[in-house]
């Protein structure tokens, strides 16, 4: 190192003196954009705003196409099981989502299907899973928040459903949810109707999750993004957990720590930025999904 730097010098050394000013213009230069102050804040982006409507569904239609791409590779899907929805912008008692039957590492953005608040298919030609329709349209109903809903049958998520406890704030990845999800104990077979969907809503209250107990985990989000990183997230804690437990005795985060943690890393836009680089990462891999 030291012969490299000391050749350097040397080569420094053996300029003429006009090549000296523009070194030293140079180094002026660089001393100058030193001083600079730096900026103390890191900006990260920010959520997407549209002028146009069109714009916007598109954007919301090519998310939703993705997620079903991630949950794909992810494994969450079990057969025709699971389904994401995003509101439509213009419409906001119609939303869009999945046809009932097709594989979610098949869906591109023309499969999607809108559907009314009658659960009717609007746009698309396939048909709609009712089960999930009278439990996601209540969501909807209940919370004008929400732009997204996000279920499915995981294998993590339904194994730790099964025992009814909320998840204690293990890791700071788990305090996202921290005092922001509850348990749905009622389980009652596949209901077609909207009762059970109003009573979900109800125990889902202002928070970002449910766990269905004997059935899985449900996530809403003010986006796509942020509804299906929660899953992603909650899915991925609940493993963390039965690992946890699996393997001795968890130590939990105390309760101000758990709430200062809910604070930073359970936040709508902590939500959106962490889906993006999942979202880029499909979109080069399946391209098709956006067709
Ligand atoms: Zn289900």
């Amino acid at each position: 190192m030291m012969l490299v730097v000391s050749g350097i010098t040397s080569l420094f050394q053996n300029r003429t003196a006009s090549n000296h000013v523009v070194l030293d213009t140079a180094m002026h230069r660089v001393n100058k954009t030193k001083k600079k102050k730096m900026p103390t804040k890191f900006s990260r982006p920010q959520p997407p705003v549209f002028k146009k409507v069109e714009e916007e569904r598109l954007h919301r239609k090519q998310r939703l196409a993705a997620a079903f791409r991630l949950f794909a590779k992810f494994e969450f899907s079990e057969g025709v099981a699971g389904h994401i929805t995003a509101r439509d912008p213009e419409f906001p008692d119609h939303f869009w989502m999945n046809p009932l039957g097709v594989d979610f590492g098949h869906i591109r953005v023309s499969d999607l299907i809108l559907v009314n608040k009658q659960g009717e298919v609007v746009k698309g030609d396939q048909p709609v899973n009712q089960a999930a329709f009278s439990i996601l349209s209540q969501i909807h109903q209940a919370r004008p928040d929400v732009i997204a809903t996000a279920h499915a049958h995981s294998i993590y998520g339904k194994a730790w459903s099964n025992l009814g406890r909320p998840l204690d704030p293990l890791t700071q990845d788990s305090c996202a949810f921290y005092e922001d999800h509850s348990v749905f104990h009622d389980y009652t077979g596949i209901v077609l109707d909207s009762s059970e969907g109003k009573r979900i809503a109800e125990t889902l209250g202002r928070r970002k999750a449910v766990i269905l107990r004997n059935h899985g985990l449900l996530t809403v989000g003010r986006s796509v993004d942020a509804a299906v990183w929660w899953f992603i997230s909650l899915e991925r804690s609940s493993q963390a957990q039965l690992l946890a437990e699996a393997a001795g005795q968890p130590q939990i985060i105390k309760h101000e720590t758990a709430r200062l943690a809910q604070t930073q890393v359970g936040t709508h836009s902590t939500g959106w930025f962490s889906f993006q680089p999942l979202y880029n990462r499909i979109v080069r891999e399946e391209p098709d999904l956006v067709q």
